[in-house]
């Protein structure tokens, strides 16, 4: 007999867990279409089920640890085996309704080829947005858009750290501009990474002319992480005749950054001076109050209630982010479902105190990061520091330059010094020549993900 409630349940928690470690992308590219296949009848095996040859082998060799670490924190170590299979998915009890309601909003916010593929997430809406003082101006000026596009506030910009609402409230707006009755606009939700992305796709299959048609015939543009098109001087361009020309057609346009756009670096001036022409909200951190109040709401549409000392305790420990928040929660009710117990503080405590333990993101310090970068291109702590200027050693120091500054926001002299006693502009071309290689999201790319992946996940 399994000690676990069903395979499905198991796998939710486990791409619940995930989420939060993995960037975005790699989320999605690697764990979309996952399942488990089956668990052997002592539940020490588990075979994952992956849509095709590629990912089985992606996920074999670069997340099979991961994988099996999270398998493992959540079964209590039961799980000792990992296997995976291509499998096409099964089908889902999904009513054909359901799937009709979907494509033809997919074709309403879809004109080619900017949205391909795009979907918004059903859960970002504004019912289940949590207001604090932290995110008032901005969910008022959200909600101001949406009463009256493209007059008020235009453009809208929204700026804040990671994990404190911006994808969801920029959605928000989607969704119900998109339900509004009789509703014919043309409404798009992208990412700044995105629209680079199909711009420099247009510039080489040599269709521009279709890029640019699709972009400014809007009526309302979302646009997320901005900051991304920093540094880009033809996407920027190319932003900027859009921009023009969207606002001169009283189209609405709502971007969202994580710095305001006077220090977003390497932006033009002429955008930094159009995205503060409208209106500037901020969101930062959530207070006490708020978070115990997002904790109610997260917990209610997965199902659960938790007494108030828990939230409290939960709310009060993991203050920085609301995505952390919600991973916490993740990790506190799939802990529970699986030892079919119910949450107590004391139960909480222990899960939150491994939780931090494994590292997460205050949690890690210069010295871990130097060593998992070295460790990861297998090279030694003394080269690291060292003077050669060997290609070996180069891309590996410079990797850790770029990290440092990136994930542990440490000053360039700093990094210098940490490494080798180098000058400071030497760490800021490291950053710099490492960012725009990320940009190009080939091999390095891959590689940081990586690095980062075992950064926050080792024990
Ligand atoms: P950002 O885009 O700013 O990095 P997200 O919009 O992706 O952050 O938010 C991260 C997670 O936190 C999402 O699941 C989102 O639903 C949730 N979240 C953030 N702020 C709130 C809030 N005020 N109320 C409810 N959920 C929130
Ligand atoms: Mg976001």
């Amino acid at each position: 007999m399994s000690m676990f409630m069903n395979p499905k349940q198991l796998w939710q928690a486990v791409l619940g867990e995930l989420e939060v470690i993995l960037s975005k992308a790699n989320f999605t590219t690697w764990f979309k279409n996952t399942f488990i296949s089956s668990i052997s009848e002592d539940s020490r095996e588990v075979i994952i089920g992956v849509p095709n040859g590629f990912t089985q082998a992606w996920l074999e060799k670069k997340y099979h640890k991961t994988i099996l670490n999270v398998l493992q924190n959540i079964s209590d170590n039961k799980i000792k085996k990992v296997n995976y299979v291509v499998e096409v998915i099964r089908p889902i009890a999904r009513t054909p309704e359901v799937v009709l309601k979907k494509l033809s909003v997919a074709v309403k916010v879809a004109p080619a080829p900017a949205t391909n593929g795009f979907g918004l997430n059903p859960r970002y809406t504004f019912d289940n947005f949590v207001v604090g003082k932290k995110n008032e101006l901005a969910c008022a000026a959200c909600r101001a858009v949406v009463d009256n596009p493209g007059t008020k506030y235009n453009p809208l910009f929204i700026y804040g750290g990671v994990g404190l609402g911006k994808t969801h409230l920029l959605q928000a707006i989607g969704h119900t501009l998109l339900k509004r009755k009789g509703q014919k606009k043309k409404i798009l939700y992208t990412s700044a990474e995105k629209f680079t992305r199909e711009f420099i796709e247009a510039i080489r299959h040599k269709t521009p002319e279709k890029f640019k048609n699709a972009y400014r015939k809007i009526d309302i543009l979302l646009i997320d992480d901005i900051q991304f098109i920093a540094g880009k001087k033809e996407t920027q361009e190319e932003f900027f005749h859009t921009f023009n020309t969207l606002i001169q057609g009283n189209s609405q346009i709502v971007l969202s950054s994580d710095r305001p756009p006077k220090a977003i670096p390497a932006l033009e001036e002429r955008l930094k001076s159009r995205f503060g022409g409208g209106m500037i909200a901020d969101i930062s951190s959530p207070e006490l109050e708020t978070r115990m109040a997002i904790l109610g709401v997260k917990a209610r549409e997965k199902g659960y209630t938790l007494a108030e000392d828990i939230v409290q305790y939960i709310a009060s420990h993991i203050q920085e982010n609301v995505r952390e928040l919600e991973g916490a929660l993740n990790r506190i009710i799939a802990h529970h479902e699986l030892a079919d117990t119910s949450p107590s503080l004391e139960s909480v405590k222990q899960i939150l105190a491994s939780f931090s333990s494994r590292g997460h993101r205050a949690m890690v310090n210069v010295r871990q990061l130097i060593n998992t970068v070295a460790d990861f291109y297998e090279v030694k702590l003394e080269e690291m520091a060292g003077k050669s200027r060997k290609k070996e050693l180069v891309i590996p120091r410079q990797v850790a330059m770029f990290l440092m500054r990136q994930e542990l926001e440490s000053s360039f002299p700093l990094i210098g010094k940490e490494l080798g006693g180098r000058d400071h502009t030497t760490a800021m071309h490291a950053y710099n020549k490492i960012r725009e290689e990320m940009a190009r999201e080939g091999r390095i790319k891959q590689e940081i993900d990586f690095i980062k992946q075992r950064l926050y996940t080792s024990p």
